[in-house]
């Protein structure tokens, strides 16, 4: 067990929310060359303590070849170990947890233990409606990958692709307007409770996603400066 002598008391630790499609991914690479900050992901920080054998990796491994999801404890303690590591001193950007609330307060029992906080709270806001048009409008080129889309990116001559010619376009089954609606409303009932929470302790920033991808990036780099400094 470490101490927490050495852990680094002004790291910017940050929770960024969004909808699949928000363009999560593309900012978090942002901020973390921008800031030195690292994205941590639920799926990768399981996989990589399992990968490890640490103590809390080998539980995690036991759970989930069990068929069972791995406890709070779990990943809080996952989380303890990974923060614990030398790239993290700068902060870290947490991206798929917590998804709760009593994960939230864990999240916070965590970081007082060893003196950290979370400094803010970024939700990557969308309107449902243009996101809907924007996910399901989407198709690509069976032959060389070329990415269309119905309203914002018609081929120039119908259903060829400017590129090869080809004449085989591919849509993602799961990106048909129900199914968008459904992850969306699936996410605001998931989301709109750490949103409170967050919000009640004064450390929430919304920011318009919808927005052009460099408005967002220059809007996000402002609110993290902000956090860092
Ligand atoms: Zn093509």
């Amino acid at each position: 067990m470490m101490d927490g002598s050495d852990t680094p008391r002004n790291a910017a630790n940050l929770v960024l929310l969004g909808p699949p499609g928000a363009g999560k991914g593309t900012q978090a690479r942002m901020l973390e060359e921008q800031f030195g900050l690292v994205q941590l992901s639920t799926g990768d920080l399981l996989r990589a303590a399992v990968a490890a054998g640490t103590e809390a990796g080998r539980a995690a491994k036991a759970v989930m070849e069990a068929g069972d999801l791995v406890s709070d404890e779990i990943v809080i303690a996952i989380l303890r170990d990974r923060l614990a590591e030398p790239d993290c001193a700068k902060g870290v950007i947490l991206d798929g947890f917590p998804r709760t609330t009593v994960q939230a307060e864990a999240l916070d029992g965590l970081l007082a233990e060893i003196g950290q906080g979370i400094r803010a709270a970024i939700s990557l806001e969308v309107d449902d409606a243009a996101m809907v048009t924007r996910i399901s409008g989407r198709y690509t080129c069976g032959g060389c990958g070329e990415g269309y889309h119905d309203t914002f990116k018609v081929p120039s001559k119908p259903g060829a692709c400017d590129k090869c010619g080809g004449t085989e376009m591919k849509r993602r089954a799961d990106d048909n307007a129900e199914t968008v609606e459904q992850r969306l409303r699936a996410y605001h009932a998931q989301t709109a409770p750490l949103i409170s929470y967050y919000e009640s302790r004064g450390v929430l920033a919304r920011v318009d996603a919808m927005a052009e991808i460099e408005a967002v990036a220059r809007e996000l780099n402002a609110i993290v400066a902000k956090a860092v400094a």
